[in-house]
């Protein structure tokens, strides 16, 4: 999971949004719940109001439309952070989008929620907060831990399914890839070559779950950093401490 910041929508569409959510408002409540599935349906709304948004949202994503919970790329479905179901008046509520990926927002997410015990969500929302504040990610393992017992670190783990199936397995390999990368990108800027070395980046930026690369960014400049990459091969902890790489990622 990475940090990301929402910006405001065009006009227009922040508009369209808000009158949706007045027709919400207007909706008595025992019919909201029913009415607010047939307006997330609706053809108009689709054409004119999810497409835009879902594309707002992908311009916010880090790499290629990467998932803002999972952190795995090209992502297509507009997730309700608190779900519909819980509270249908977010239902068209910007701070309340957010890009997902079909697994993360189907087959784990789905309509679950727990509240924080005040107004919030236990879920960390990554437009709000830090996520590297509840999320320890392991790069060699591939598997997120929550830092020291977080009660949102635990709870965002096991509703988006973070440690599932093979998405550990395929972050281990992205960190093997991004440490490669980062290889040959020093390699290059020793030659000279700048057009290798904006490849370089261009694929750790773009690799499937950009968390490992922002998590390895992050991890570099820890207290715990040289104990962390203790075990890696010598020159990869200094390349992530590079000033030079680091702006490239706006680090
Ligand atoms: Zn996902």
């Amino acid at each position: 999971m990475i940090r990301i910041v929402r910006p405001r929508l065009p006009t227009e569409l922040e508009a369209s949004l808000l009158a949706l959510t007045q027709e919400m408002a207007d909706t008595p409540v025992p019919k909201r719940d029913k009415h607010t599935e047939r307006m997330w349906k609706r053809e108009s709304v689709r054409r004119d109001v999810y497409r835009p948004v879902r594309e707002a949202l992908e311009d916010m994503a880090p790499g290629i439309d990467c998932c803002m919970y999972c952190g795995n790329h090209m992502a297509d479905t507009v997730d309700h952070f608190v779900p519909k179901s819980h509270c249908a008046l977010r239902t068209f509520h910007w701070p309340n989008l957010l890009l997902a990926c079909s697994t993360c927002n189907t087959r784990f997410k789905g309509d679950k929620h727990r509240g924080d015990g005040l107004v919030g969500s236990l879920l960390i929302d990554p437009t709000r907060e830090d996520p590297f504040e509840h999320l320890d990610l392991g790069l060699a393992s591939g598997v997120y831990r929550p830092v020291e017992g977080s009660p949102k670190g635990e709870w965002t783990i096991e509703v988006c399914g973070l440690n599932k199936g093979k998405r550990p397995r395929v972050r281990a390999e992205a960190w093997l890839n991004l440490a490669d990368d980062l290889r040959g990108w020093a390699q290059a800027r020793a030659a000279g070559d700048v057009r290798n070395m904006r490849r370089k980046i261009y694929r750790m930026r773009t690799q499937p779950f950009a968390d490992v690369c922002y998590a390895a960014l992050h991890k570099a400049v820890s207290e715990e950093a040289s104990r962390i990459f203790a075990a890696e091969e010598p020159g990869v902890l200094d390349l992530l401490r590079d000033d030079e790489l680091r702006a490239t990622f706006q680090m």
